[in-house]
């Protein structure tokens, strides 16, 4: 079974193979009892390991346990869940907030509460897979735009509204902040413009409901806060804001933040939700601790866009094709499939590692980076060097 399917996987250099860690996550790993510079990790501020959160884990287990036991609407959550939400809901300014056990869990979830067959998706083309499997349970018609293309994803709104001027459905226009594989950020100002011009010209109020994804953003852009502060753009009724603790928080799980009315909404219909054990009361307690270093030390994403700048600056030089990163997640757009490979696979014997990602992935493969705050000003010159002896 599947071995022909394997065996065109493998024919095309499709097929991968799971790497495992001999250490905990950081700027350096051990795999194969060799020490490798990683540069392939969403740990931007290298919270993963650190001490101070790993006390804040060994104390909530001391006093919460390890296993949840049952769902959060049957007891499973803690004291500590409660404060982690406040506390996001107080980051990104909204009213309420809930946490999901990961991103994948949250987008999957989260789409079929708010969006139904009556209503209709705006899916920017290069969103992550969990919101495209999100807008496909929730059975609701959906539309691709360009990716970043205000001008289209105005046109097919138009379009939809022309062509069913009687249908009282909902609009959910639903976009990454900042896109995982390109590192761009997505026009956050225009789509909220839109958003706002269509909720004051519909009939019915907050028609338009505007969802993002700020897994990548959130303890990168606006100071820690996210791509809206990013954006200086206030929270309103009818943005949901999505986000992870699994990269910059260096934890696991993930939220969704909002009015009280779309928060309690989803806490009664979100399946990923309702029909899941808790998130580990320890995987709170570290986010909540991230969430505090943010704030206690603005230094750390000082650090990150500083290292990205002198990596980003070294590569031009080289004249690598970055593409359109615009943050610490940097492709290096190298050809075709093999060359990509065999790139990553050279850097890895120089001790760097740099993973290539290729379809279905992305349609361009490229090496994709990632700096992080923990990296040094050595070892990003170093990756430069390697790289461009490489090509
Ligand atoms: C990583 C990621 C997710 C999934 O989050 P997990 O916590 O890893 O499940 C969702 N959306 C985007 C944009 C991501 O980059």
């Amino acid at each position: 079974m599947f071995e022909k399917e394997l065996e065109a996987l493998n024919k095309s250099s499709l097929a991968r193979t799971i790497i495992d860690r001999e250490s905990p996550q950081g700027k350096r790993i051990i795999i194969n009892n060799r020490q490798i510079l990683n540069f392939s990790s969403n740990d931007y501020l290298g919270l993963a390991n650190h001490p101070s959160i790993i006390e804040a884990v060994n104390e909530s287990i001391k006093k919460f346990g390890f296993g949840s036991g049952a769902s959060r609407l049957l007891a499973g959550g803690t004291r500590l869940h409660r404060e982690l939400e406040d506390k996001i809901s107080m980051f990104k300014g909204t009213e309420s907030a809930i946490v999901f056990n990961s991103g994948y869990a949250a987008n999957t979830g989260l789409m079929p509460a708010i969006a139904g067959e009556d209503d209709v998706i705006f899916s920017d083309e290069l969103n992550h897979a969990s919101i495209i499997d999100g807008c496909r349970l929730s059975r609701a018609k959906t539309i691709i735009y360009r990716h970043g293309d205000i001008v289209h994803l105005n046109e097919l709104m138009r379009n939809e509204i022309a062509a069913n001027s009687s249908s009282c459905g909902k609009f959910i226009i639903v976009t990454d902040t900042v896109f995982s594989m390109d590192g761009d950020i997505a026009p956050l100002n225009e789509i909220y413009s839109l958003c706002r011009a269509l909720n004051s010209e519909l009939r019915t109020p907050n028609s338009a409901l505007l969802y993002i994804d700020d897994a990548h953003g959130t303890g990168v852009l606006g100071a820690g806060k996210g791509a809206l502060d990013h954006f200086n753009i206030k929270s309103e009724p009818w943005i949901i804001q999505m986000g992870t603790f699994s990269k910059a928080l260096g934890s696991f799980g993930a939220f969704a933040a909002g009015s009280k009315d779309i928060i309690a909404w989803i806490t009664n219909t979100a399946r990923s939700f309702v029909f899941s054990t808790a998130l580990l009361a320890c995987a709170a307690a570290a986010a909540l601790r991230a969430l505090d270093l943010i704030e206690e030390r603005p230094e750390l994403i000082g650090r990150l866009w500083s290292r990205r700048e002198r990596l980003v600056s070294a590569l031009k030089e080289i004249g690598c094709d970055t593409g359109e990163s615009r943050t610490p997640i940097i492709p290096v757009i190298t050809g075709s499939i093999e060359r990509t490979i065999s790139i990553s696979k050279a850097l890895f014997e120089s001790g760097i590692y740099a993973p290539a990602i290729r379809p279905p992935s992305v349609k361009i493969p490229r090496v994709r980076l990632t700096v992080t705050a923990g990296h040094s000003e050595e070892d990003i010159d170093r990756l430069a060097e390697a790289i461009k002896k490489l090509l």
